[in-house]
C-alpha cells in the first residue's frame, strides 16, 4: 500500500491552500527571500498549526477543471467518509476526498492530493511530501485565482516547516506538477 496519509484532523490534515508562492524560487529562497506563505508559516508555532477547510463554492469551476484533468489522466477520484481530509493512493492512482466538504475545500484538498501524484516516490509519507504537495497546491490555487488563503496555507505548512529545507532541491518537480495539473503542459504518458 502506498497511501500518503495526511495528518488526522483536527491536529492536521491534507490539503491545498491558496496563496502566492512564486514557484520558481520559492523554496530555494527560503534562506533569504522566502515567499509570503513560507515566511508566515515560520512565524506560527507548531502548536497553533493546522488546516481549516475553506467555506464557500467560488472554486466550483476550478474544481471541475482540475477534476476533469485528473480523470482524463486516468486518476479515479472518490468522495467518502474519511477521518483525513484526503488521501492519495500513489500505486493505484486513486484520490479520496472526505465527503461533505464545501466545494472550496474540495478544491483545496484535490489540488493537494493531486500534487502527491508527482512527488518523488522516495518521499513516501513524510513531512517533505506534505510540503511538496502543499507548495504545488498553493500554485494551483493561485493559478485559478483562489487568493486570500495565505494565512490558512501558512498554518498548514507550519505543521511541516521543519521539512522546508529538504524540499529545496525539488523546485523543478514542484513547477512541473503545477504546469501539468493546470494544463500548461501536456499530461505525461506515464500514470503514477
Ligand atoms: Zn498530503
Amino acid at each position: 500500500m502506498s497511501f500518503v496519509r495526511d495528518d488526522d484532523p483536527p491536529v492536521a490534515v491534507s490539503v491545498a491552500l491558496a496563496i502566492a508562492i512564486t514557484c520558481g524560487g520559492a523554496i530555494a529562497c527560503l534562506t533569504g527571500c522566502a515567499p509570503t506563505v513560507v515566511r508566515r508559516s515560520l512565524q506560527i508555532p507548531h502548536f497553533e498549526s493546522g488546516y481549516e477547510p475553506t467555506a464557500g463554492d467560488e472554486m466550483g469551476s476550478a474544481y471541475l477543471q482540475l477534476h476533469d484533468r485528473l480523470t482524463q489522466w486516468g486518476i479515479a477520484i472518490h468522495e467518502q467518509p474519511l477521518r483525513q481530509f484526503g488521501l492519495a493512493d500513489l500505486r493505484r492512482g486513486v484520490i479520496l476526498i472526505r465527503e461533505g466538504l464545501p466545494i472550496n475545500a474540495r478544491f483545496e484538498v484535490l489540488a493537494h492530493e493531486a500534487a502527491h501524484l508527482f512527488q518523488p516516490p522516495a518521499l513516501e509519507d513524510s513531512s517533505t511530501a506534505q510540503v511538496f504537495a502543499e507548495l504545488v497546491a498553493v500554485e494551483i490555487a493561485k493559478f485559478y485565482g483562489h487568493d486570500g488563503y495565505v494565512d490558512i496555507s501558512a498554518r498548514y505548512l507550519a505543521m511541516h516547516k521543519h521539512a522546508f529545507a529538504s524540499v529545496k532541491y525539488l523546485e523543478r518537480d514542484v513547477a512541473y506538477a503545477v504546469k501539468v495539473l493546470t494544463g500548461q503542459r501536456p499530461l505525461p504518458r506515464r500514470v503514477p
